[in-house]
């Protein structure tokens, strides 16, 4: 078993906060242990709480059609949640939930090692431009520990407000290029050398 399905194991196993309480199932995220992209989101929703899988209801749709604009499958990215519990009635995640399961995502980040982390929505947001706006950072990058993290809306956002459709697809297609350019510095110069920001890391 790879150390990344063990770490899911534990996940769904997970008591330490209370949304463990009225959970149908847990959700700690899908894809393949060496993804090259890391979607996250913000928390289980009802369909995912069924199924204990993330985004497979509306907006999950909606993430499917935006991942196919770019010709990728969901089953080639890592799609998980900042947290791995469906909240009551989908309310916000408080913020002693998202520092309780904030360890989970650390590790997955830890044995994925992503190229690049895609935040879905202002939770997400928070965890890697704090303090910052989605409305101004929609569509931007920032590096940190080598990982480029890319701010998006929430798919969920552009299903209840269709004029963000076309900025949530905007955003979506800069992915490859991003992507291209991280891997060209990569194989240029065998590692990655571009300067990062010395006060950022992700853990
Ligand atoms: N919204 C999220 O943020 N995550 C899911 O898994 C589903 C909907």
């Amino acid at each position: 078993m790879s150390a990344l399905t063990e770490l899911s194991r534990e996940i769904t196993l997970c008591r330490d906060c209370v949304l463990s309480k009225n959970r149908t199932k847990v959700v700690p995220g899908e894809g393949p242990d060496n993804a090259e992209v890391l979607f996250v989101g913000e928390a289980p929703g009802w369909h995912e709480d069924q199924q204990g899988r993330p985004f497979v209801g509306a907006a999950g749709k909606y993430l499917d059609e935006l991942l196919s604009l770019i010709g990728l499958k969901r089953e080639s990215v890592y799609i998980a949640n900042v947290i791995k519990c469906r909240p009551p009635n989908n309310r916000d995640p408080l913020p002693v939930e998202i520092e309780s399961c904030k360890k989970w995502l650390d590790l997955q980040i830890k044995l994925i090692a992503p190229k690049m982390i895609v935040t879905l929505g202002r939770h997400s947001l928070a965890r890697y431009f704090p303090g910052q706006s989605i409305g101004k950072l929609h569509g931007t990058s920032k590096e940190i520990d080598g990982i480029i993290c890319y701010a998006m809306y929430h798919p969920a956002a552009a299903l209840h407000q269709r004029k963000l459709r076309d900025v949530i697809e905007a955003d979506m297609r800069k992915i490859p290029q991003l992507l291209d350019k991280k891997n060209n510095i990569v194989e240029q110069n065998g590692i990655d050398t571009e300067e990062r920001p010395e006060q950022l890391s992700l853990f």
